[in-house]
């Protein structure tokens, strides 16, 4: 199939033309009709299945069908809200508007915190049809009374299960109780617990479903692969990886911010151009990194989860867990980096005995067993027990030598506290 074959209007495929696309992605095909008819959505896709598109692509078209009366240069109302959860992903999301919409009469917005809010104001007060929002500095705009919803046609809600994991229920709630009763919703969610499938079911009526990528599972061209070893080595592995494999545009993955911030000192420190992104960062600091990182003059971009939501690098190859994540909804988001829109990735992580059971919780999500390597030099311990790294307080005994490290053994300092698993999200 070719976007041609779509119906959308000509201004529009133009713009799809020059980013180079010509066929319409799985979602992208079952989406857009679905959209242009005014029908409410339901779609299970990850990011990198092009979904972005697959709503952008026929919100334009819808708008720009309208009479320019209705534009928001003229009645000064946003009538298109994404609602979405970072800053990240808000601009990422405005782009494409603009990129698909650049030959268009449409103007467009992101809205989010952490950056001064009167440049929004000023904006929002000259008319902008699609506000690509973060909930927190929308809802600051909707007391100000700087935004004003009544005219809004079609509502968005992307990534509706990180939004709910980072305590945005209410907020969410709040916007849509403002939002005109006659409007046109349209979901987007990579996983489905039961509380998305709540939220939707109050959203949407009618809705078209598409599930592209099976739930759960991880792209198909991403190589999933874990090399076994021991925590204290692991920085030391990390740089042996960089040295002898030639990456580069490598991803990595921590838990912590403070983590995230020793690993990139420590890749620094070995010549590896890298920086830390998280949400100490200012917004500056975070986009320049980013920027930095797309262009190549960084080779690793260390990251924590929810810094690299909505992430969106075209031709990522390697995403690095450094540490797994304990929620193992998670490590799918973070792989989700990486092959992309049918390129090849490679995801690896770095897997030392206390995350086994994250390990196991993943595969058992995924469904599918991830295939171990041990890397010469670097072995577990099953054959080398690590040295406490931390002596611990008070009278213990010694752990007699080669015995696997007790999960309740003491732990580095930023390394994974064991006794916080699960306590994150749920
Ligand atoms: P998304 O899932 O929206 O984050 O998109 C993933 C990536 O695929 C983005 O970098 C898009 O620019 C790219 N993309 C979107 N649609 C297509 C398409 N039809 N053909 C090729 N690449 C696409």
């Amino acid at each position: 199939m070719q976007f041609t074959e779509l119906g959308l209007q000509a201004d529009i495929l133009r713009a799809v033309s020059e980013q180079g696309y010509t066929t319409p992605t799985p979602i992208q095909q079952k989406a857009i009709p679905a959209v242009m008819t005014g029908r409410d959505l339901m779609a299970s896709a990850q990011t990198g299945t092009g979904k972005t598109a697959g709503f952008t692509l026929p919100i334009l078209h819808r708008l720009a069908s309208g009479s320019h009366s209705h534009l928001a240069r003229v009645t000064k109302k946003p009538r298109v809200l994404v609602l979405v959860p970072t800053r990240e992903l808000a601009i990422q999301v405005e782009e494409s508007v603009r990129t698909y919409g650049k030959h268009l009469p449409i103007a467009s917005l992101a809205v989010f915190g952490g950056v001064g809010i009167n440049p929004q104001i000023a904006n929002l007060r000259r008319g902008v049809d699609i506000v690509v929002a973060t909930p927190g500095r929308l809802l600051d705009h909707i007391q100000q009374r700087t935004v004003d919803l009544s005219a809004i046609e079609i509502f968005v809600l992307d990534e509706a299960d990180r939004m709910l994991d980072m305590g945005f229920i209410r907020d969410i709630r709040k916007v849509i109780a403002l939002l005109p009763k006659q409007r046109q919703n349209l979901m987007f969610s990579a996983t489905f617990s039961p509380d998305i499938r709540e939220l939707a079911s109050g959203l949407l009526h009618n809705p078209v479903s598409v599930d592209v990528a099976a739930r759960n599972t991880a792209a198909e061209t991403v190589t999933q692969r874990v090399i076994e070893t021991n925590r204290e080595q692991k920085k030391d592995l990390l740089c042996h990886l960089f040295a002898t494999r030639g990456w580069h545009q490598v991803l990595v993955f921590a838990r912590t911010k403070h983590g995230a911030d020793a690993l990139s000192k420590t890749l620094e420190k070995s010549g590896i151009k890298s920086a830390a992104i998280h949400g100490n960062k200012s917004q500056g600091a975070r986009t320049r990194a980013l920027t930095d990182f797309k262009e190549g003059k960084l080779v690793a971009l260390v990251a924590t989860d929810i810094a690299a939501r909505g992430i969106d690098i075209d031709s990522l190859p390697y995403v690095i867990n450094y540490e797994l994540p304990n929620v193992p909804e998670d490590y799918v988001h973070r792989i989700g980096r990486t092959g992309r829109a049918g390129m090849e990735g490679e995801a690896i992580s770095l897997v030392s005995h206390d995350e086994r059971p994250f390990l196991k919780d993943i595969e058992k999500l995924i469904k599918r067993t991830l295939e171990r390597e041990v890397i010469e030099g670097f072995e577990p311990s099953a054959t080398a027990a690590p040295r406490p790294v931390q002596p611990p307080r008070g009278p213990r005994k010694p752990q007699p030598q080669g015995k696997a490290p007790n999960r309740n053994s003491p732990q580095k300092p930023g390394g994974p506290q064991q006794h916080r698993s699960g306590q994150r999200h749920r």
